[in-house]
């Protein structure tokens, strides 16, 4: 425990840039590997609190602070490694880079870049791209893990056949010293500092060498034994083949991750990667090409090799399967590759999948992953064994571990030899005699006496016992058995997608209320992370687990990157029902708008006969037809230009379209936003019925909100509910791009202006629109079109829905959206969704920026010689009353609403 005056001291430090709170505490309590609960049990790894300094003096003062009170402290980058190292052992403080993400320099002429230690190598590699440079190495965990991470972890991956390990290619290291003190490191001297994982100083900043951007050439080809895979190796390392990177896999790492994909595109057997720049001559191509069809190897074709190649971020996409991975990892000379590799499947057969790396020509990081369920307290603790089996039968060939960590500590002198060793403990007794430096990690109990670690050893040393008595019922137990995941108190699919997640950190960074405010809890792997700590029963779900769980604007950007293709906001929605009529937290915010709907059919709780007030009078529309327009409550009342433009559009062109005038009520986004679901069955079944009566067939609806969830919510519940769901929903984009492709509208005035494009998580993520609006605006005569930095898929959400429970999240959402409009130089950003315009357009004045926010029926309106409507001053009035709906907005559980209401 932290005393008062430390705690104090830190919160001087580190403002709100500390966490003392036990659910921030607990996601920083793990790494991304699993061990069996009773090996687990066996040291504290809570932290007494997390900071993140962002910058080298806030380092310094941290560490000066816990020399003086012998407070542990524990470095962590991502998180992303296995061992755990990144897991504190006696406490402390856990000290988190992720802020520290600057890249300092980039030196064109030595080719070397300097960056702080948080940036992640995927990051990095885009930003040198830029800048017609690319890393000469990378792991495959780049997008993310942190350039301090894997340098302290002593990292080989991608790019290694040519340039080894991370260190051989470090120029230097600034590092805090357990004294406090800033130094560089060069030369010999980084041996005190690579792979040591933080127990000799604190890296800040590397300079790593690069090279110039190359485009890769991959040749992938599939062998039917690994002899000849091994064989075709040795004959690339006798030609001298200038290849970058050679990556292997065992035929069941194919299968596993075909079937987990359920893509079956290349055949199920042992496969080579052989990646040269692309600039190699041919005919050495062609010679590579030769090796390996003289090995019995069979090149795939170029599309095949190019989507293989992509593929190599995605090294545990089949983990749901398990939904446990037990993993090893360990480097073996190449010529005992074939051997390693017969001799485990002799043991385990099918149940073990092997992939790997070269590092250089003549060793291979092999990396095997059995499928097992955490959950089974005596199946998973015997087939974790297996990981010290496969490990040992690696030793037995020539091999060595892959890293130390906290778990192998016993291995420390045979991984670093017993003079790097012995150098690097005389170094860190000197250094920091009060062993504050991740205590545990790396030097063995026999040369550190007080290690936290030594019970855990005995546990691993209890479990190697166990390899070689349950040598058998081991071998039995990995058997992956059927799993069950009935019986939680939460659906299905969730349940198993919370053990599905591979913990990789992938989606972090992406995240929009991760990106606003970079605590683990805020990221989706920390929300997993939380409910599967729920479920096993060793957390609450309670008013702050619930807040992290809410915390969402439900954009699906993670559901691009996820390691393991889980379907991530479609959970962080599903869970709302629960938390909200089953568990009784409920966002307020979310709980007035419910009553705004149930009372007053709109968002706003206005009256909804005003809900029509910004028809044209000479706009036609009729009461019952096929097509029907749905303006949405935020564009009804907020944003009033988009529909009234919407409808002079319709009109030009012709089609005719029944308007619901006070008929048409909320959707029910706002219902299924917090979780009320029996009243967004009711609301569903009022509007099926709506259109039913009105003859409707096709819904054309300009906000992406409800589009959504007319695609979404409504078949589930039509299904429950037994109703017909048979309509045709169609956003006024894809519908007036149509049009504009068969030449029925024509846009024939110019608007000379360069043009950029905001996309609308629901109209782009969730609906698959994202050429259609560019369609519209690149057939405007006389403009220009640029594409923001991130778009399309990778578009950033405007953040808006953080306002019910984060409302900073929401302006660094906004202005990072208008900031990226400006870098292209728009004159116009263009939007195509109510709430997403409101919000930029009110970012933007705000910021007093130069750039207007149109949305783009106003656009097609002026490009028709129309006079479009605009609801600027509309808009500030507005979003000025929401915030003071929102700015209040807290989780709270049901009885306390109940006082609440009373006072
Ligand atoms: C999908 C996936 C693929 C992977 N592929 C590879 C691969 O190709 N090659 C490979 O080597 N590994 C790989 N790994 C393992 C892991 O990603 C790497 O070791 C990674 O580089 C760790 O980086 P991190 O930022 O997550 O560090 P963390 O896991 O947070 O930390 C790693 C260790 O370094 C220490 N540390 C962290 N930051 C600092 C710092 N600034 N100063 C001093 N010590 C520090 C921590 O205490 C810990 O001991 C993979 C993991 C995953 C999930
Ligand atoms: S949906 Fe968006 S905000 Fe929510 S967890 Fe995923 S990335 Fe983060
Ligand atoms: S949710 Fe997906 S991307 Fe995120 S940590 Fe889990 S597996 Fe990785």
């Amino acid at each position: 425990m932290l005393t008062t005056k430390v705690q104090n001291e830190l919160k001087e430090i580190f403002a709100d840039r500390v966490k003392f709170d036990q659910v921030e505490r607990i996601v920083y309590s793990h790494d991304m590997g699993t061990l069996p609960d009773a090996i687990d049990a066996m040291i504290d790894s809570t932290p007494d609190a997390v900071v993140q300094p962002q910058n080298s003096g806030e380092v310094q003062k941290i560490v000066k602070l816990a020399q003086k009170e012998e407070i542990p402290l524990v470095p962590r980058g991502a998180g992303t490694s296995g061992y755990g190292g990144a897991i504190p052992t006696k406490k402390g403080v856990v000290v988190d880079f992720t802020r520290m993400k600057e890249v300092v320099e980039v030196n064109k002429n030595e080719k070397t870049v300097t960056v702080e230690a948080g940036v992640l190598w995927q990051d990095l590699e885009d930003y040198l791209n830029k800048e017609d440079l690319a890393l000469k190495l990378y792991p495959t965990s780049a997008p993310g893990a942190t350039v301090g991470g894997w340098i302290a972890e002593g990292g080989s991956g991608i790019g290694s056949y040519e340039y080894g390990f991370i260190k051989d290619n470090i120029t230097s290291l600034k590092v805090i010293t357990p004294q406090g003190d800033i130094k560089e490191f060069i030369g010999k001297e980084l041996d005190l500092i690579c792979s040591l994982e933080g127990i000799t100083g604190f890296i800040i900043e590397a300079t790593i060498e690069v090279r110039k951007k190359i485009d890769n050439y991959p040749i992938v080809a599939t062998f039917g034994q690994v002899e000849d895979l091994s064989s075709a190796i040795l004959a690339i390392k006798e030609a001298n083949i200038p290849l970058w990177t050679l990556n292997i896999a065992t035929s069941e790492h194919i299968a596993w991750k075909q079937k987990a994909t359920n893509e079956y595109l290349v055949p199920e057997k042992y496969m080579g990667t052989f990646v040269l720049p692309d600039d190699t001559p041919n005919a050495i191509k062609e010679e590579l090409k030769k090796i390996i069809e003289t090995n019995k190897g069979t090149p795939l074709n170029e599309e095949l090799s190019f989507k293989e190649w992509e593929e190599r971020f995605y090294p545990m996409s089949f983990k749901k399967l398990g939904p446990s991975l037990i993993a090893s990892e360990s480097i073996i000379p190449i010529e005992n590759l074939a051997k390693f590799i017969n001799k485990v499947k002799k043991k385990y057969g099918e149940e073990v999948a092997i992939e790997g790396f070269m590092v250089g020509p003549d060793k291979v990081t092999l990396l095997s992953f059995v499928l097992s369920d955490e959950r089974k307290k005596i199946q998973f603790p015997l087939a974790y064994t297996s990981s010290l089996v496969i490990m040992d039968e690696a030793k037995k060939l020539g091999g060595e571990n892959y890293s130390i960590g906290l778990y192998f500590t016993d291995e420390a002198e045979d991984f670093y030899g017993t003079k790097r060793l012995n150098k690097v403990w005389n170094y860190k007794q000197q250094a920091d005699p009060n062993g504050i430096f991740n205590p545990g990690k790396i030097i063995p109990a026999k040369l550190d006496k007080n290690s936290p670690a030594k019970l855990l050893k005995k546990g691993m040393k209890a479990a190697k016992l166990g390899t070689f008595i349950y040598g058998m019922a081991g071998k039995l137990f990995i058997k992956n058995n059927p799993k069950d995941f009935s019986g939680y108190d939460i659906p299905e699919d969730m349940a198993k997608d919370t053990f599905g997640c591979a913990q990789c950190g992938f989606c972090r960074s992406v995240c929009t209320v991760f990106d606003a405010d970079p605590w683990e809890s805020n990221s989706p792997r920390g929300k997993w992370f939380l409910l599967q700590q729920y479920m096993k029963g060793k957390i609450d779900l309670n008013k702050e687990t619930a807040h992290k769980l809410y915390h969402c604007t439900t954009c699906k950007r993670c559901d691009e990157v996820c390691q393991t293709n889980i379907h991530l906001a479609h959970h962080w929605l599903a869970i709302r029902p629960i938390l909200s009529e089953e568990k009784g937290y409920e966002i307020t915010s979310l709980d007035v708008l419910r009553d705004n709907v149930l009372n007053g059919d709109n968002f706003w709780g206005l009256n909804n006969s005003n809900r029509g007030n910004w028809m044209a009078e000479d706009v036609e529309y009729q009461d019952e037809g096929k097509v029907a327009y749905w303006a949405g409550c935020w564009a009804s009342y907020v944003m009033d230009d988009m529909p009234h433009n919407v409808t002079k559009v319709l009109n030009e062109i012709e089609q005719d379209f029944v308007y619901f005038d006070e008929d048409e009520t909320c959707c029910g986004l706002y219902l299924g936003l917090g979780g009320y679901y029996d009243e967004l069955g009711a609301k569903i079944k009022q509007n099926i019925e709506l259109f039913k009566e009105r003859g409707v067939e096709t819904l054309l609806l300009s906000c992406p909100g409800c589009l959504a969830t007319f695609n979404d919510f409504y078949p589930q519940f039509a299904e429950m509910l037994g109703l017909d769901w048979d309509i045709e929903t169609k956003h006024v984009t894809a519908y007036m791009a149509e049009k504009i492709e068969s030449n029925e509208l024509e846009l024939t005035h110019e608007i000379p202006k360069t043009i950029t494009y905001h996309d609308s998580c629901h109209l782009g993520r969730w609906s698959n629109l994202y050429e259609e609006p560019r369609t519209i605006l690149q057939a405007i005569p006389g403009s220009e079109y640029k594409d923001m930095k991130h778009n399309r898929e990778d578009g950033l959400c405007c953040g808006l829905v953080a306002g019910f429970t984060d409302l900073d999240t929401v302006q660094h959402s906004g202005v990072k959206r208008v900031q990226e409009a400006e870098e292209v130089n728009a004159d116009i950003c263009v939007t195509a969704c109510a709430g997403c315009g409101s919000q930029i357009y009110n970012t933007a004045h705000a910021l007093n920026s130069d750039i207007d926010v149109i949305d783009i029926s106003a656009m097609v309106c002026k490009a028709l010689g129309i006079e479009p409507k605009e609801s600027g001053d509309n808009i500030i009035a507005y979003m000025e009353q929401a915030v003071q709906l929102l700015q209040n907005s807290q989780v709270i559980e049901a009885d306390k609403k109940d006082k609440i209401v009373n006072e």
